[in-house]
């Protein structure tokens, strides 16, 4: 049902350590198809020294090992905060980087295991190649079941028990360039290695993203209004099934 006055806030992790290959587009993303819809966004960084703050939906974007090892010490710290927030029902989106810190570690090829938070089952080491080039993926759960991005990544995950992934690769390497599956979901925390930034070439997930965001805040399931998504399409539809 239609609702107006909608606000949903949202809770950017790290982005000054945190930002590859322009993940801050699912930021703007976000912001402009609620703007577009007339919701309100009340949008907020969370730096180092920052306590999180109670939001609808956490970004964390993606980064090379070495900002990664600031923000696992940050992000650890307030692991039961975010757990809190988890149950609660708060969306999380995690890419790459980000996406490896919601499990329960990252060990690089050099130097310390950086430790997660855990919201994911899941876990990264880092493997010999990198993996370079544009992926696509299809899920179960979107519609079009279509995912296009990017990766850039020498991290392998391994999803666990409950942690389901976000898709499947039908071009490019995914977690772990093996067992074929892209990305992580577990209740309302999504996971990915594709950037591009992903979600202005994949509206169909942002906005699935928004209304668990506007689900969580008003208890209640929101219709959004369509958009005209030629122009976003026609971007994911280019990408599909090309390696390079
Ligand atoms: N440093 C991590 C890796 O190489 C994440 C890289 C990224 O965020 N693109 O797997």
């Amino acid at each position: 049902m239609e609702r107006s006055n909608l606000k949903i806030s949202i809770g950017h992790l790290y982005p000054k350590q945190l930002n590859l290959y322009g993940d801050m587009g699912n930021i703007i993303t976000l912001k402009k198809r609620c703007e577009w819809r007339g919701i309100d966004v009340d949008y907020h960084e969370i730096n180092l020294d920052d306590n999180i703050l109670e939001s609808d939906l956490y970004f964390i974007g993606g980064g090379q090992d070495k900002e990664q090892i600031e923000v696992s010490k940050a992000m650890y710290s307030q692991k039961d905060f975010l757990t809190a927030q988890r149950d609660k029902g708060a969306v999380f989106l995690g890419i790459c980087g980000g996406y490896q810190l919601l499990g329960h570690y990252y060990q690089p090829f050099e130097g310390e295991r950086l430790f997660g938070v855990s919201l994911l089952d899941a876990y990264t080491v880092a493997g010999k190649k990198r993996f370079i080039g544009n992926v696509t993926a299809e899920s179960d759960f979107l519609a079009p079941n279509t995912l296009v991005g990017f990766e850039n990544h020498s991290g392998l995950t391994y999803l666990q028990n409950d942690t389901k992934p976000l898709a499947f690769v039908t071009v490019g390497n995914g977690n772990n360039g093996k067992d074929k599956t892209e990305g992580a979901r577990y209740k309302n925390v999504f996971g990915t290695y594709l950037h591009g930034s992903l979600l202005p070439k994949n509206p169909h997930l942002a906005d699935y993203l928004i209304s668990l965001a506007l689900d969580k805040r008003y208890n209640d399931k929101i219709q959004l209004k369509k958009l005209d998504d030629k122009i976003e399409y026609s971007a994911h539809n280019s990408v599909i099934g090309k390696a390079y």
